[in-house]
């Protein structure tokens, strides 16, 4: 148990680094408010010497040629090792600062190791290709690594968002400047410790802690940097955009979703309502692809709703590191506060309350940000429940008729992440899979991803996509070469 708070620098060119201004943030556990860290608060200053550290490590190193490939797939083999011998106390450490239960936690360093080791694989894959072309020229397409990269990402999965971004760019032979959550910057700091051991050359992997307004907005707008790879809100998606507009940047976008389940009167109801609720209520709720519209047709509704909040009552909620406890904080007081005014919203527009709704009571809860499981149902196409994420335990249902309507109602959202279906008909699965416009879809379960499949959304659920051989398309160049084989003048004057 990590019960000694540590503090943190940042890293920069191999440096361990504090602010110029020696400006701190406290990182606490959202459970019980006890504090965990102590990061530096960046300036620009620092931003400035991180993207300057990676520049320098991308243009004056062989980094990132092709020369180098196997050494960074060793490297990244060698970090993926490190991360597994480490497990435990990254497992640990993500509970700790993110409030997720521990056997999450697990999974996702499980999962950060396993995607090093995927993207590893490919970074002695990298190939071009060759094209017939008229003029006597020999003309081949190559790829090459598209050079120093942002890197910012979310509190939801500290480790693992930041390791989806970080392998694909290894193994294309960028060089990266990190900016985690400042909420839950601590175990890519404790990662890049690991880097340091395993030999990645200074000035490859650079992370940066501070807040989005001043060392995220810098790091965007750096004219040195040469794409920007960015997961968080939408609104916050928009000016990460504005800032690559500005300055002609490469940028892929991972941002939210209110990701629709639906579910048909046909599906096996006993498999079908623990992956409905796990949809809906996995990481509190904080999940960009969280299932959280259920759409069940009339005929099984009320049975659906029944099933799903029998489960959802007995969750058992909790500090993440307790034996048992599958449900733990939001991650802070904001978050909980706006996910509560979302309940009060729907209960004033009369979405009807089927069970939660409250602070859970008893002295364990007291100082941490806990909010009950709750669901609603007979949530209306113009409710704000159904629009809008709430990126917290919460779930609405609503009833269909018809697979049209079904279908209607599934696309009735700007974002387009993901979506689950439940039934027992292979047509009719492949029927409504095929009409609904989302990046990622599950059919009788819910949630589970893989490095080896591209994640992204359609709409304004984000650009581009990560994960799998996808993933590392969002760090190359491509290069057209065209080779005169003729010998004679061009005879054009
Ligand atoms: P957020 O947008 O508030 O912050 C994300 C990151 O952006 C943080 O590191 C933050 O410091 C930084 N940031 C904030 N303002 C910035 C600015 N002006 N310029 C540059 N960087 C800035 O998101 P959050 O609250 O940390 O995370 C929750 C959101 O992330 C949800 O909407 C969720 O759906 C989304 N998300 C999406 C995916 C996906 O794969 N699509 C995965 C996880 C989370």
């Amino acid at each position: 148990m990590l019960n000694q708070m540590k503090t943190y620098q940042m890293y920069i060119g191999g440096q361990w680094v504090l602010a110029s201004d020696n400006q701190t943030r406290k990182i606490t556990d959202p459970a019980n408010g006890n504090l965990i860290g102590v990061v530096p608060e960046a300036t620009v200053m620092e931003v400035n010497e991180a993207v300057a550290a990676a520049r320098n490590a991308f243009d004056n190193t062989n980094w990132g040629s092709a020369d180098n490939a196997l050494n960074r797939a060793q490297l990244m083999m060698a970090l993926a090792n490190k991360l597994r011998e480490n497990a435990a106390k990254f497992a640990e450490l993500d509970t700790l600062n993110c409030g997720k239960p521990l056997v999450e936690s697990e999974g996702d360093v499980a999962d950060s190791a396993n995607c090093l080791d995927f993207f590893a694989g490919l970074a002695t894959k990298t190939m071009g290709e060759t094209v017939a072309v008229p003029m006597n020229m020999q003309s081949m397409v190559v790829r090459e690594p598209i050079g120093v990269v942002a890197q910012i990402v979310p509190w939801n999965y500290p480790l693992l968002m930041g390791v989806w971004k970080i392998a694909p760019a290894l193994a294309a032979g960028c060089t990266i400047v990190m900016k985690p959550s400042e909420l839950t910057p601590l175990s890519i700091l404790e990662l890049a410790k690991l880097t340091e051991e395993v030999g990645i050359p200074a000035g490859v992997v650079n992370i940066i802690t501070g807040i989005g307004e001043v060392a995220g907005a810098a790091l965007v707008n750096h004219p040195d940097i040469d794409k920007i790879a960015f997961t968080g809100g939408t609104d916050t998606g928009m000016k990460v955009m504005t800032a690559a507009a500005k300055g002609i940047k490469n940028v892929t976008l991972e941002l939210g979703g209110k990701n629709p389940v639906v579910v048909f009167a046909d599906a096996n109801l006993d498999k079908s309502a623990e992956w409905i609720a796990f949809a809906g209520m996995a990481n509190q709720g904080q999940v960009c692809s969280a299932g959280s519209r259920i759409l069940v047709e009339k005929s099984v509704y009320n049975e659906v709703i029944e099933r799903v909040a029998k489960i959802v009552t007995h969750i058992k909620l909790g500090h993440g590191l307790d034996e048992g406890v599958r449900m733990g904080p939001v991650i802070s007081k904001e978050q909980q506060d706006k996910v509560m005014s979302y309940i009060e919203k729907a209960k004033a527009e009369k979405c009807r309350l089927i069970c939660g709704g409250s602070l859970p009571k008893g002295e364990q809860f007291a100082k941490g940000n806990f909010i009950e499981p709750t669901i609603f149902a007979d949530v209306e196409p113009h409710h704000t429940l159904f629009k809008e994420e709430v990126f917290g335990p919460v779930m609405s249902f609503t009833s269909f008729d018809t697979e049209d309507e079904a279908v209607k109602l599934a696309n009735d959202t700007e974002y387009g992440l993901a979506a689950g279906v439940f039934t027992e008909s292979v047509t009719k699965a492949h029927r409504v899979v095929k009409q609904i416009r989302a990046g990622i879809i599950w059919v009788n379960n819910y949630h589970p991803t893989f490095n080896e499949l591209p994640w992204g959304g359609y709409k304004k659920s984000g650009i581009g996509r990560e994960l799998g051989k996808y993933g590392i398309e969002a760090y190359l160049e491509t290069k057209q070469i065209n080779i005169n084989l003729d010998e004679g003048q061009l005879g054009w004057y």
